[in-house]
């Protein structure tokens, strides 16, 4: 252990590290007692110099690791007053207690490697006061050895680095941001960008680079003076990144030209087109909205392109110039809207706008009708049919449930979709109810995830049965797996309220969602229903057919009836006979039919 004793040697202060050996010379003199007054003045005098330093001294001694490693044995004063550690709470503890949750684990690793090693070493530390406050600090730890050679103690010496740091990093912002709003600029941008196209290398997925321009901002400009002009810049860019994600970058390159990188929008180009076209919108609709300052108010518009890409092929000035031409084009179109650089993507945005239009227009021009795919039983014959909704777009033709389904959920037509769905149901069951060979058939419709979620749902469907007078025991709800996964206790609570009305609740293209056998257990279900692609392989197929098997035994031993849907063959019925599936639905038996053909259907069945 190191004795501390004053020293009387001015020169060492200016080589700080070369002093410390000498210094520690000295005091293994001293620790012989043979120390001659001289050194005993040059001792009180270098301790004096410790005192007087700006920067922090700290002397460890030299324990290793499996005993804890070095502690303190000496700070000066310049340690009390930067870290706050009075030196009676320093000494004795390991130097570990300036380190927080901001230190740098890799200089920690540099610091480790090099005291086993015996060697000094140079590192830039993030460290913590005693009141938690962190500061940057420069430090040079060196072993000292004794005479024999061994090390016996460790000298740190630090000097605080805070506002250097400081400065870097201002310089940092300020080389790669925006000086007005904060914003990345180009050069941040160009490295983001270039960052996405060696990820997109690995893994092709669409991102997209939109260029938005805003469409009356120098007239603003000039009106209400620059100072106005800038305001309004910073609000756009608030504005903007409010529109996207942490991930996404926002960037402005110069006056009112604004460019946001998006990340990862899709794996397919329709899936991206949608989602860049999500954010377009909730873009334009954000900076559609006045803008108000010191009581005046403005109101501006933006046009937008969109160039999406999916591999590393196009560099930065390729993409920037196709959102360019695409944002050009939005503005030929009469500013306020979006263009995509790609004609492909385009038309599939506009395809889709025009037909979310129509299907607007279809509800009220009753455009739709429901078409009966029957249902059979081994033993019973025909037990019921499936409602399956037609749209007969005018100009177009039969649009595929597939297409205009998941379009109504995302336009917001779901509830007053699946209403008339409902409706019609029942209307068809209290019209099934007079004719004897159709009064015992029930009647399945399918309810999209967006519709079971809606609050009144389970109030809407009674409602629709009491008004028509329908049954409920002949009515049977198709859900599917995937609304299962939205909070479960509300589920089960809706499942239960319509079981306990006699409804029957079904479990549509089971096997192709997330099942979980837990849930199963807990839902108030009737039937499962085994999906098209696992039964229109199970003779062709050992997985499918493993499927099939796995969930007929599963709805036996949960006491469910399991119903196959898709049978497009004999042997595929002989096949789901044979494992135990008695309940069928597909083109070997009947396709989906309008009403009347339905009904002349069920009349030669019987
Ligand atoms: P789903 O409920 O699984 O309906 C079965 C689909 O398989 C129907 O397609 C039906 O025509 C078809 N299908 C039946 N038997 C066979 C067969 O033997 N072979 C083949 N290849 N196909 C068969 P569709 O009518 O095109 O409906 C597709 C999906 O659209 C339905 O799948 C359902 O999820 C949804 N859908 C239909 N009507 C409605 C509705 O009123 N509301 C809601 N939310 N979704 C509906
Ligand atoms: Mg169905
Ligand atoms: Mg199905």
């Amino acid at each position: 252990m190191l004795i501390w004793e004053p020293l009387h040697t001015p020169w060492l202060i200016a080589d700080k590290l070369d002093s410390f050996k000498t210094f520690n010379l000295m005091i293994q003199q001293n620790t012989n007692n043979n120390l001659a007054a001289e050194n005993a003045e040059q001792l009180e005098l270098l301790s004096i110099c410790m005192a007087q330093l700006n920067d922090v001294v700290l002397i460890t001694d030299a324990r290793p690791s499996f005993e804890g490693g070095p502690r303190i044995v000496y700070v000066n004063e310049a340690f009390e007053r930067v870290t706050g550690y009075p030196r009676t709470q320093a000494l004795g503890r390991s130097p570990r207690l300036l380190q927080g949750k901001n230190t740098q684990p890799g200089e920690l690793m540099r610091i480790r490697q090099a005291l086993d090693a015996f060697q000094a070493v140079r590192v830039e530390l993030i460290n913590y006061t005693l009141e938690g406050q962190e500061f940057w600090v420069d430090l040079d730890i060196v072993p000292v050895k004794n005479a024999a050679g061994l090390c016996v103690n460790y000298i740190g010496i630090q000097r605080d680095i805070t506002e250097k740091k400081q400065d870097q990093a201002l310089v940092e912002q300020l080389a790669h941001h925006d000086a007005l709003t904060g914003l990345a600029n180009r050069r941040l941008l160009a490295d983001r960008l270039k960052q996405t196209l060696a990820a997109c290398a690995r893994q092709p997925v669409y991102c997209g680079l939109l260029v938005i321009d805003l469409d009356n901002f120098k007239s603003l400009n000039d009106t209400f003076g620059h100072a106005q002009g800038d305001a309004l810049l910073i609000e756009v860019a608030c504005r903007l990144r409010a529109c996207v994600r942490d991930v996404d970058t926002v960037a402005r390159l110069g006056g009112d030209e604004f460019v946001v990188l998006i990340q990862s929008v899709g794996s397919d180009p329709a899936e991206a087109a949608s989602n860049a076209e999500t954010v377009a919108r909730k873009i334009l609709h954000r900076l559609g909205q006045n803008f108000t300052f010191e009581e005046a108010s403005y109101h501006l518009t933006a046009s937008l392109g969109i160039a999406l890409f999916n591999s590393a092929k196009s560099p930065m000035d390729e993409l920037l110039k196709q959102s360019d031409l695409a944002m050009y084009q939005a503005k030929a179109a009469g500013r306020n809207t979006f263009r995509f650089f790609d004609a492909g993507m385009q038309v599939m945005v506009d395809e889709r706008s025009w037909l979310g239009g129509e299907l607007r227009q279809a509800l009220a021009q009753k455009q739709f009708t429901l078409h009966y795919q029957a249902q059979f039983d081994t033993e019973r014959g025909l037990v019921g049919a499936e409602a399956l909704l037609r749209w007969d777009c005018p100009g177009r033709g039969q649009v595929p449930p597939a297409v205009f389904i998941p379009l109504a959920e995302q336009i917001g037509l779901i509830k007053a979709l699946g209403n008339w769905v409902l409706e019609a149901a029942c209307e068809t069951l209290v019209h099934w109810s007079t004719l004897p060979a159709l009064s015992h058939l029930t009647l399945s419709i399918n309810v999209s995830p967006k519709q079971f979620q809606m609050p009144d749902f389970v109030q809407s469907v009674m409602q629709c049965l009491q008004r028509s007078g329908a049954r409920p025991d002949r009515l049977k709800l198709e859900l599917t797996e995937g609304m299962l996964i939205h909070d479960l206790r509300d589920v089960n609570t809706k499942m239960a309220s319509l079981k306990a009305q006699g409804i029957g609740l079904s479990l549509d293209d089971f096997g192709t969602g997330y099942s979980s056998l837990n849930y199963l257990r807990r839902l108030s279900l009737n039937q499962l229903k085994i999906d098209q692609t696992f039964v229109q392989n199970v003779l062709t197929n050992e997985n499918d057919a493993a499927i099939t098997r796995t969930i007929v035994t599963l709805g036996q031993s949960l006491g469910l009836e399991v119903l196959a849907e898709g049978v497009e063959t004999l042997a595929q019925k002989e096949f789901l006979i044979s494992i135990g599936c008695h309940a069928f639905q597909g083109y070997l038996f009947s396709k989906p039919l309008p009403a009347q053909a339905f009904e002349a259907f069920v009349t030669l069945c019987d």
